[in-house]
């Protein structure tokens, strides 16, 4: 067993990751299995250990609040059984590159060899007087699911603003768990930045069948507050929105203070290369806060639970000086009602759109085409079809759209088949 990875003059002792969640926590995992024996530290603000935030929008609510499953990702003794100094509830004051450092909001200062900024993001507040009150939920954290699980009662009336994928998806649980639900959305339709116009529509129309009251094209201006509490949502033409609970659900900001006061290069997050390597080559970024190099070219900021395990487990190899190269296409599914919905590439309108399916049947594959090079593909309850069309964007696949047209042709023989 080594003690320590030696990389000639240069050996890594300390590691310091910031921030213990998905993309922090695959990282710990990843330098122990690739052998590193020195120190890790994982140290996350939030005070829970490592977990899944995908279930908070989704199984959380319907379970009433209690988590289910292997809602954390490891287990409470895992991190002293290998080794890993979890600190949790305290938050990173400052990194020092020079000193190799990095302060704790304790007061406390750790070594640091190389530093992961796996930070992530928070979710965006809503700008108005009003929005702190306890009935206004922003949706990031377990704390954040059990105050909203608590307010999502039978007959409960929800006002959700903003219906991409956590506005979408919180909605589909608000109907699940009984409340009547009102939508908000300045876009045309749910989702329309990852599912385009043609699907978003599909999806708005979805959620109208089973009972969401979506208003598209409007905006929300104020909330009136009566005992502490906001009674009613004020939209953009002044109607007035009677609410028991607030939903927001308007985005991220990517939580890269630290890289800022260090004079890390911003962009939209924390600039990377493929290597996971910040404008400082000892620290590194990955997960929701990286801005990093796209598959299809330019850069890319991803939110998605893929991205931050696996690159998370690329920046772990990269801090040891194994040779990395991590862009890959974004992955990500969303659940609602009785609906999986799969995207992988680029939904892009502007490119051809080849369907397997009906998208009446609310069960259907759409591909993405340039030309002949497969660019994306979104999925409605076609799982089995996503898990060859991710293969077919990886590898840039190069087919010919008749047979990808052709339902009796399996799709396993289109990827066996197809030139990349
Ligand atoms: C409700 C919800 C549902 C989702 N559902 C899906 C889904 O169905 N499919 C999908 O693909 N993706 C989904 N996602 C997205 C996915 O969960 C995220 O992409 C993933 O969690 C990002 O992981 P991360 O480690 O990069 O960041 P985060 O999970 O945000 O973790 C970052 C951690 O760093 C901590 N931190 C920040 N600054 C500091 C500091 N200075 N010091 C110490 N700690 C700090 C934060 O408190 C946080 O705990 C969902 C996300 C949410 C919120």
């Amino acid at each position: 067993m080594e003690c320590s990875i030696n990389r000639g003059p240069e050996v890594i002792n300390n590691i310091a990751i910031i921030g213990a969640n998905m993309a922090g926590a695959r990282a710990a995992e990843s330098l122990r299995s690739a052998g590193y024996d020195g120190d890790i530290h994982l140290i996350g603000e939030e005070p829970w250990r490592p977990y899944e935030r995908p279930p908070l929008s989704k199984e959380f609510l319907w379970e009433g609040g209690v988590p289910s499953g292997n809602f954390y990702l490891h287990d409470e003794h895992w991190y002293a059984a290998n080794r890993v100094d979890l600190r949790l509830g305290v938050r990173a004051s400052a990194i020092d590159l020079r000193a190799g450092t990095v302060t704790l909001a304790s007061g406390e200062t750790l070594q640091a060899d190389r530093i992961l900024l796996s930070t992530g993001g928070a979710a965006r507040r809503l700008p108005l007087p009003g929005a702190e009150a306890t009935n206004v939920h922003h949706l990031r954290t377990l704390g954040d699911a059990t105050g909203l699980a608590a307010d999502l009662r039978p007959g409960a009336q929800i006002v959700i603003v903003g219906m991409g994928v956590i506005g979408a998806e919180v909605a589909a649980s608000a109907r699940r768990m009984g409340c009547s639900v009102t939508a908000v959305e300045p876009f045309a339709a749910p989702m329309i930045r990852a599912l385009g116009d043609r699907f978003g529509a599909w999806l708005g129309d979805y959620h109208r069948k089973q009972g969401v009251r979506a208003l598209y094209g409007r905006s929300v201006k104020g909330l009136r507050l009566s005992g502490g509490r906001v009674c009613a949502v004020i939209l953009d033409d002044g109607e007035e929105l009677a609410c028991d609970a607030v939903v927001v659900g308007i985005g991220i900001v990517p939580a890269v203070e630290l890289a800022k006061d260090a004079g890390l290069m911003l962009g939209n997050g924390i600039m990377v290369d493929a290597q996971c390597r910040t404008s400082n080559p000892a620290v590194f970024a990955a997960g929701d806060v990286a801005d990093q190099p796209d598959f299809f070219g330019g850069r890319v900021r991803m939110e998605t639970y893929q991205n931050a395990a696996e690159q998370g487990a690329a920046a772990a190899a990269a801090m040891l000086g194994q040779p990395v190269e991590y862009c890959r296409p974004c992955w990500f599914w969303s659940d609602q009602y009785d609906l999986n919905i799969q995207v992988t590439g680029r939904i892009d309108a502007q490119k051809q759109v080849i369907m397997r399916g009906r998208v009446e049947d609310d069960a259907f594959c759409a591909f993405f085409l340039s030309g002949d090079l497969v660019t994306g593909a979104l999925t409605a309850n076609r799982s089995a079809d996503m898990g060859v069309a991710k293969r077919l964007v990886e590898r840039r696949a190069r087919v010919e759209p008749a047979r990808l047209a052709d339902p009796d042709v399996p799709l396993r023989e289109i990827l066996k088949q197809s030139a990349s």
